[in-house]
């Protein structure tokens, strides 16, 4: 998990008050981020992980989506990369890499951690937290910078990765396609795996050997992380075997490709307020979406009415009926 530092800190004092805020940066938030800013509605979108998308994102990034009007034959990556490109074109606040623990009331105000205030609250928090599974006994790990963009997992665009050094970490089918993808592109790849086996798909391993011969790819087996250090913009990861022996790489970006770790849905305390739940998920009027407490809507995944589906689709109907209501009251 991302450890919040001083300059996220620093980044809280700038989004302290706003009118809305959007809990969650799935499908959901970002088109209610799209709905508020063609609304001029100020807003701020918060989210745990670094990178937006939600499910999308984390779970599936290289799946095809299906049942999105206007697109066939679209990656989820693709999908989440050009919904965020429509969402933040109206420069929506965003907060990144922040869990939301708590939220209370002061006055007509929901209050946020402690942090911020706002005068609705859109909770769009899906299926939940999900985030990268990266070992927390790396040493290094709470120095790092995250807006640096060195310490990254597997599902980051593809691009960023032109002309660099790249150290991927692990064994699977995401490290495996992830080296394949990026190795021809980038400046030299290093991919260190734990075990001596690679659980990927086996006609993978040909691809790896090709790429091993061709000089651009290092494999580094039976190693596991445990330092990373990162200075002006770049960084050396240090892995060690089981008998502790040390080989270190300097590289632009180190991507974890452990998988995810995701834990149930939060109501944050609010149900002393008066939110209603019904088997974890929220309780929505599907008129207005707003929950049991006044000004405090519900999106996406995480709200529960008569025939909801749990798809792409709802969460665009969703996020556009909950900003009009919020207009409506402006
Ligand atoms: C494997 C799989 C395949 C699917 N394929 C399709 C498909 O082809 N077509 C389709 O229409 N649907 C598909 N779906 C369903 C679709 O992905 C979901 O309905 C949709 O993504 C829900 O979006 P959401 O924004 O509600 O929630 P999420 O995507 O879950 O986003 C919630 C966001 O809230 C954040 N969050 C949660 N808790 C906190 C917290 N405490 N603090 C800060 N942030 C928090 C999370 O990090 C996350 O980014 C699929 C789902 C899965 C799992």
């Amino acid at each position: 998990m991302m450890v919040p530092h001083g300059s996220r800190l620093l980044q809280l004092s700038v989004y302290s008050d706003v009118n809305v805020a959007i809990l969650g940066a799935g499908v959901a938030g970002l088109y209610a981020s799209y709905c508020c800013g063609i609304s001029a509605i100020d807003c701020a979108i918060i989210d745990s992980s670094m990178i937006p998308g939600g499910q999308c994102s984390s779970l599936y990034p290289d799946k095809k989506v299906y049942g999105v009007p206007g697109f066939c034959n679209i990656t989820s990556r693709e999908f989440i990369g050009k919904l965020t490109d429509q969402c933040f074109s109206f420069g929506c606040k965003k907060l990144f890499g922040y869990t939301i623990s708590n939220i209370s009331k002061d006055a007509e105000l929901f209050v946020i951690n402690n942090d911020i205030k706002a005068k609705y609250i859109i909770i769009a928090t899906g299926i939940g937290n999900t985030l990268p599974r990266i070992p927390q006994t790396i040493e290094g790990l709470d120095t790092l910078d995250p807006s640096t963009g060195f310490l990254q997992h597997y599902c980051m665009k593809i691009d960023t990765y032109k002309g660099k050094e790249i150290v991927i970490a692990g064994g699977g089918d995401s490290a495996v396609d992830f080296v394949i993808d990026i190795t021809p592109i980038a400046k030299k790849v290093t991919l260190i795996h734990r075990r001596a086996e690679f659980t990927c798909e086996r006609a993978k391993l040909n691809d790896l050997a090709n790429l091993e011969k061709s000089g651009r790819l290092v494999v580094v087996t039976e190693h596991s992380i445990s330092k990373l250090e990162e200075k002006n913009g770049k960084g050396t990861i240090t892995a060690k075997d089981k008998n502790a022996n040390e080989v270190s790489f300097d590289a632009n970006h180190v991507v974890f490709c452990y998988g995810f770790i995701t834990s149930c849905n939060a109501t944050f305390g609010l149900e002393s307020l008066g939110l209603q739940i019904d088997n974890n998920l929220i309780k929505v009027n599907l008129n207005t979406m707003e929950t049991s407490i006044e000004n405090c809507y519900a999106i996406g995944d995480v709200v529960t009415y008569e025939n909801k589906k749990k798809n792409i689709v709802p969460c665009f109907f969703e996020a556009d009926r909950v900003v009009r209501m919020i207009k409506n009251k402006e």
